[in-house]
């Protein structure tokens, strides 16, 4: 009797995936041979799990070996990647310390009683609960696409769109739409509460209801048009390279990701935010002077209202080759030191004179091949045959490719955000040495404190901070103070 996935890896004769399915064809007829019911389980979960789809020749020892350390090499990459990262604010031990050290560690708790007790409860519980919304984010998602399937409305809005046109483009396009609406409607509930609500509920935004359905619109407005364009772009290489849609559906989604960082400051960003020119003064005239010292491109500081939606404090250095630009809002300007300002000004040019626009497209790039590897694994085994979609080039299985990549980009929380934390730390330092301003920069993070929490615990930092924890970036900058003045001290003579 044969196991019944055996039956499933027939190599089909003109099959596009002939190659894969014979070699793993061949190897399951080895093991036929000798009678399966004997072959050890693992050996055949191998077979007809992983190697069906990756068409691994099981009876070449050497390439196995090669394969295993390969997969090795990978984890292990990963794994010292991910802990030599940052030293998280838990690393950082007060008992003992002496000298330079224990300095440091006092002139931070300084800056920690300015904060009182409940706004540190707020921000805690601000932070603790955004973590959790992270998860009902993906349960609702997975409902929705599982409603979508199971209910056959996937197929009948496909269905709807191939009625009305025979281009095949425009039908996915069409499909797009109708999906892009429904999900829309379903997550209003979740969104309100977490955009709006929430929001007002710790003091974080400025936006009326009005004001903040009429900036729903404008988002939802965006991906009809160019989400649905893009998406349906990347559907017609899934359709016409059967063979290698993963890597060209990746490459094609890599180019639309950087055609979107390049356009976003000049077409995106205008759409939510008035960015006008910020008033000739001495502090323009400084954040100019930081930006030039340290090859920044630009001759203009833009300003733009973010307190219309919020009270957070913000800027960046937005934008690729020949977009770039430098921008900052209103809350920085009108609630922080100038000192402050020219730290957040000298850690966002950092993030330029770094690199890291393109660092993190380098990464990015690496993380969307994988995702679509993982859909081109995961689609044909969690699809069912009653929810009538054809195949993974059919647009009526999207709800399953997003619930897929929602499952793929929480599970690369870790990842992403420990390459971020590492930027970020980066541009900390930077900021410290070019503004040369460590007590600006701390005031600045300090504000931060109204949604971020400032001392988390290891794992929680590990797992779920993009940024370095507060505490630790004002200890880095009280540190960067005191070892500077004993360095100068220790150039006077005598
Ligand atoms: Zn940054």
């Amino acid at each position: 009797m044969l196991h019944p996935q055996v039956n499933q890896i027939r190599c089909e004769p003109g099959s596009s995936r002939d190659g894969f399915f014979c070699v793993a064809q061949r190897s399951i007829e080895s093991i036929q041979l000798n009678n399966w019911h004997s072959t050890p389980f693992i050996f055949k979960l191998c077979v007809c799990c992983t190697h069906q789809e990756l068409g691994f020749d099981l009876r070449d020892r050497e390439l196995r070996t090669k394969q295993a350390l390969s997969l090795i090499a990978l984890i292990a990459g990963i794994g010292l990647y991910l802990f030599s990262g940052t030293a998280l604010c838990a690393g950082l031990a007060t008992d003992g310390v002496t000298g330079i050290e224990a300095a440091a560690f006092a002139a931070t708790e300084q800056y920690m009683i300015q904060l009182d007790a409940d706004q540190r409860l707020a921000s805690d519980a601000y932070f603790e609960g955004k973590a959790w919304l992270i998860l009902w984010n993906l349960f609702y998602g997975l409902l929705i696409a599982w409603g979508l399937m199971k209910s056959g409305l996937s197929v009948r809005m496909r269905n709807l769109g191939e009625k009305y046109t025979r281009i095949k483009y425009f039908q996915q396009c069409a499909y797009i739409v109708q999906y892009t609406l429904v999900v829309f409607i379903l997550l209003i509930p979740l969104n309100m509460y977490e955009g709006f609500f929430r929001e007002h509920q710790y003091n974080l935004s400025n936006q009326d209801f009005m004001g903040w359905f009429v900036e729903q619109g404008i988002g939802l407005m965006l991906e009809l048009t160019l989400g649905s364009l893009l998406i349906a772009a990347i559907y017609v290489v899934i359709r016409r390279l059967p063979d290698s849609w993963a890597f060209w559906g990746s490459v094609t989604s890599v180019f639309f990701l950087v055609l979107i960082i390049m356009v976003s400051p000049v077409f995106i960003a205008p759409l939510f935010n008035e960015y006008k020119p910020l008033p000739e003064s001495e502090l323009k005239e400084q954040i100019l002077m930081l930006a030039r010292a340290n090859g920044v491109p630009a001759e203009e500081v833009y300003q733009f209202d973010a307190s219309e939606q919020s009270t957070r404090i913000s800027a960046n250095v937005s934008g690729l080759f020949g977009t770039t630009r430098i921008s900052l809002n209103d809350n920085l300007i009108n609630n922080i030191s100038p000192e402050g300002v020219r730290a957040v000004m000298a850690h966002e040019i950092g993030h330029y004179a770094l690199n890291h626009i393109i660092e993190t497209l380098i990464y990015l790039s690496g993380i969307v091949i994988m995702a679509f590897f993982f859909i081109r694994f995961a689609f044909s085994r969690v699809i069912r045959p009653e929810w009538g979609v054809r195949d993974v080039s059919d647009i009526a299985g999207l709800p399953v490719v997003a619930a897929l990549l929602s499952v793929f980009f929480t599970l690369m929380t870790l990842l992403n955000n420990t390459i971020t934390r590492s930027n970020e730390t980066e541009a900390d330092i930077f900021a410290l040495n070019a503004a040369r301003e460590p007590d600006g920069f701390s005031e600045a993070v300090l504000s931060l404190s109204s949604y971020r929490k400032m001392k988390p615990g290891p794992v929680e930092e590990f797992i779920l901070f993009d940024h370095p924890a507060g505490y630790q970036r004002i200890y880095r900058a009280m540190r960067w103070k005191l070892e500077q003045q004993s360095i100068v001290e220790l150039e006077v003579p005598g």
